[in-house]
């Protein structure tokens, strides 16, 4: 995006034949002209495309009687086409490459846009078709994935009070748009907070302790502010090795508190109030379609199915994982001791302790791993999997247009040259970039409007090394880096008709499982034998380094378990409040957090990986929320289907490999998921394989 864009005039009108947003992009392979689309583009864009939606829907809805599979649900798949091209531009904007004029866009459009699609998901006359053809279809000749649609249109308009009275409606779309409204709100305020914070450091005092490559880090942090020096910043990139290397105690804190109240500072960028607020909202929306809570209402779509259900599989993981960190704890305490400190050890120790003790215990050096962990060659990893996996072959394409300078294009094929689709990486941080790591789609796969091959793209947030030197990653990052590929291929390797059913378009609690799968890979000494070659030298990794790399994988895992735990139990806690009574106090976010994790038996010396007021995953937008459990739930589904290939004695194994794609990664949400799961597995998955990963002691836990 051109730099003026910062000044856009987003309400300069355009006239359609003049905006890049609503060409047919043929010109480029179907990848928007991006050079060319600025942030006053999009109301436009959004009017016309909205407007054709609803008229569209108008005539669905007018259609023939008695309705059909065929001018109901067929119809319904192809319309609204521009819309879905419009949002996954200004989506991928929104997150990878924003500006004010963007974010001014988002605050407009959100409310509007959550208006328009709970018009259509009330509508009565167009849910009574659906519901027809629903009634009709085990006799109307339908195939299986023609049946699946149907449901899953069926489910999703219930879900969204399709059957209710009228007031009932007006009141879920009162609640929906204000919803919407709330999570931009949400989202901006911690961006805010990101935005305000830098810490800068000078002396060499202030630096002690960080490693060359977090020096650099830093140097380039403070480079993209236009600063002098130093900058520690808060995206989790930064945060996490700062405080796993800083030597000053004081400046770890400092950087730690910071991290952890984002959002959580009173003043114009607080979200106590507005959390309370969408668990209120949250909590009578569930109630007016019946259920008695949110989480009830959540899980009742999802593979879990129900809160016992989720809560019993916490609650296994829960316990040895606990353990396991209370004994870290000591030992770290142990060691404060043992080198004169005398102080209790906090929260803002604890990386920086389980470091020492890694390096004593473990013998292990991040610091050793990074040369031979660059980004290059693990983007070259990831694709050396797909390659053995399922056959696909990456050919770089300079040519297809892209958001930013560092965006990289791969035309991706699969066996005899079949065009598979394309892949975006853009990887590394920037200020104009939200923090974390996602994949995004700029088109979905599918057959109703001939073969529509998908355009899936990777954002994550590496630290950029300075020009002309290769960027390294932790081992995190390049986990982080397969974990997002891992959901790149679910988008890539779909092949379903229905773009409803397409890709990753499945229950939150099964989404996971392609991406967290694919992280078993790299940590397979087999492959890190062939992959992992120091950026200066090309020599492998040395052995003695590759085991001990391998054998420190279970290290700090009680830790990350239990903050990862805490977050799913306080999730599940708040979304189970019943919507309150007249007299009620507004819910302290606060509070409730500190009420929910003393019932857990929190730590004190471990905070929850994300506290509330920054909870993006369950309140910018609710893609999570009563949902954040799903990655634990994942876990034990990826841990499990990877001891399939394990008990081929080949982790490449062809047939397996050949199941997984036939059953997950290519099946999208066709089938319902513990079923896709059964057809890949042969039953359903248990806990054992997670517990053994983690290295706790094995307990019985059945996910059904
Ligand atoms: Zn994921």
């Amino acid at each position: 995006m051109p730099e003026t864009d910062q000044h856009a005039n987003i309400l300069a009108p355009i006239s359609d034949e003049k905006n890049p947003l609503l060409e047919d992009w043929d010109a480029s392979g179907g990848v928007p002209p991006f050079s060319r689309v600025s942030a006053e583009h999009f109301l436009p864009a959004y009017a016309r495309a909205l407007a054709e939606h609803e008229a569209q829907i108008a005539s669905i809805a007018r259609g023939p009687a008695p309705p059909t599979f065929a001018d109901t649900i067929a119809v319904l798949e192809r319309s609204g086409r521009t819309l879905e091209r419009v949002d996954n531009v200004f989506h991928l904007l929104a997150g990878a490459h924003t500006n004010d004029a963007l974010l001014e866009v988002e605050r407009i459009m959100a409310p509007q846009i959550a208006r328009h699609w709970n018009k259509i998901h009330t509508n009565a006359a167009l849910f009574r078709r659906i519901d027809a053809v629903m009634q009709a279809a085990g006799t109307a000749g339908l195939d299986a994935e023609q049946k699946r649609v149907v449901e899953r249109y069926h489910t999703s308009f219930r879900r969204s009070g399709a059957a209710l009275d009228d007031p009932a409606k007006k009141r879920l779309a009162e609640i929906i748009e204000r919803l919407a409204e709330l999570g931009t709100a949400f989202s901006q305020n911690v961006l805010a907070d990101e935005q305000a914070f830098v810490l800068r450091l000078a002396t060499e005092a202030e630096l002690a302790g960080l490693p060359g490559f977090m020096r650099e880090s830093l140097r380039a942090e403070a480079f993209e502010r236009e600063l002098e020096g130093y900058a520690v910043t808060l995206s989790r990139s930064i945060v996490e090795p700062f405080l796993q290397f800083s030597g000053r105690r004081d400046l770890r804190e400092k950087v730690f508190r910071a991290f952890v109240m984002r959002g959580d500072n009173g003043g114009t960028t607080d979200n106590k109030a507005i959390i309370a607020e969408m668990a209120r909202l949250r909590a009578e929306r569930a109630r007016l379609l019946g259920y008695s809570d949110f989480a009830h209402y959540r899980l009742d779509d999802a593979m879990a199915k129900t809160p016992t259900a989720v809560r019993n599989l916490l609650e296994t993981v829960w316990r040895p994982a606990r353990a396991s960190a209370l004994a870290d704890s000591d030992a770290m305490q142990a060691l404060i001791q043992e080198e004169g400190g005398n102080f209790k050890l906090e929260p803002w120790d604890w990386r920086y302790y389980s470091e020492k003790l890694r390096r004593r215990i473990c013998d292990f050096d991040e610091a050793a791993i990074k040369p031979y962990l660059s980004l290059d060659r693990i983007i070259e990893a990831a694709f050396y999997v797909a390659a053995r996996l399922f056959g696909l072959k990456f050919t770089l394409r300079p040519d297809v247009p892209a958001w930013h300078p560092d965006v990289r294009v791969w035309q991706v094929s699969g066996a005899e040259g079949k065009e598979i689709g394309l892949f975006f990486g853009d990887y590394f941080a920037r200020p104009s970039k939200r923090s974390g790591a996602w994949m995004t789609s700029l088109r979905d796969q599918q057959r109703l409007a001939g073969e529509i091959t998908p355009h899936i793209v990777n954002v994550c947030n590496f630290a950029k090394a300075p020009a002309g030197e290769p960027t390294l990653l932790s081992f995190d990052d390049a986990r982080t880096l397969f974990h997002e590929f891992g959901h790149a291929l679910h988008g890539l390797l779909s092949a379903v008709t229905y773009p409803t059913i397409a890709g990753t378009n499945v229950v939150t609690d099964f989404v996971e499982l392609p991406s967290q799968l694919y992280e078993h890979w790299l940590e397979q000494p087999e492959l890190l034998r062939r992959i992992a070659l120091h950026y200066q030298t090309g020599a492998a990794m040395p052995e003695e380094l590759l085991q001990r790399l391998v054998a420190a994988r279970n290290f700090n895992k009680g830790f990350a378990t239990v903050e990862y735990i805490a977050c799913a139990e306080v999730d599940l806690d708040l979304h189970s409040l019943p919507p309150p009574n007249a007299g009620d106090q507004a819910l302290d976010a606060r509070a409730f957090e500190a009420q929910s994790l003393a019932r857990i038996a929190m730590p004190q010396e471990i905070v929850m990986r994300h506290r509330l007021p920054h909870f993006a995953h369950i309140f910018s937008g609710g893609g999570y929320a009563a949902g954040y459990y799903s990655y634990m739930w994942s876990e034990v589904l990826d841990a499990d289907a990877f001891a399939a290939f394990e008990e081929t004695g080949d982790i490449f194994d062809r047939t397996t490999a050949k199941r997984l794609r036939d059953c997950i990664y290519a099946a999208g949400g066709r089938q319902d998921p513990a079923e896709a799961y059964k057809s890949f597995r042969g039953r359903l998955p248990t806990a054992d394989a997670l517990l053994r990963k983690r290295g706790f002691a094995a307990g019985k836990a059945a996910v059904t």
